[in-house]
């Protein structure tokens, strides 16, 4: 999988213009603020798909909060024998 940085419409990323906190703060307000960002954003799929690649564990990213996204990591961890 290419880096976010790398693909063609990187620097049409919705969240290209807003202060960092909000994608990394916990509080409830922020992580809905940054959701609804990432709903508009043109390379929502690959910061999702890129962000579960990279175990990425902290902050808002393709539109699923921290708590979210450490389930879905958590859950493709592989399986001891
Ligand atoms: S999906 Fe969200 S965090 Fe990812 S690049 Fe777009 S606006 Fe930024």
């Amino acid at each position: 999988m290419a880096e976010l940085a790398e693909l063609d419409n990187y620097q049409q990323r919705a969240c290209r213009l807003i202060d960092k906190n909000v994608f990394f703060a916990n509080d409830l307000q922020s992580i809905a603020m940054a959701k609804a960002i990432c709903e508009s954003c043109v390379i929502i799929q690959e910061c999702y798909e890129t962000s579960i690649a990279n175990r990425e564990y902290y902050g808002t990213w393709g539109g699923v909060s921290e708590d979210q996204r450490q389930r879905v990591i958590i859950n493709k961890k592989p399986k001891s024998a």
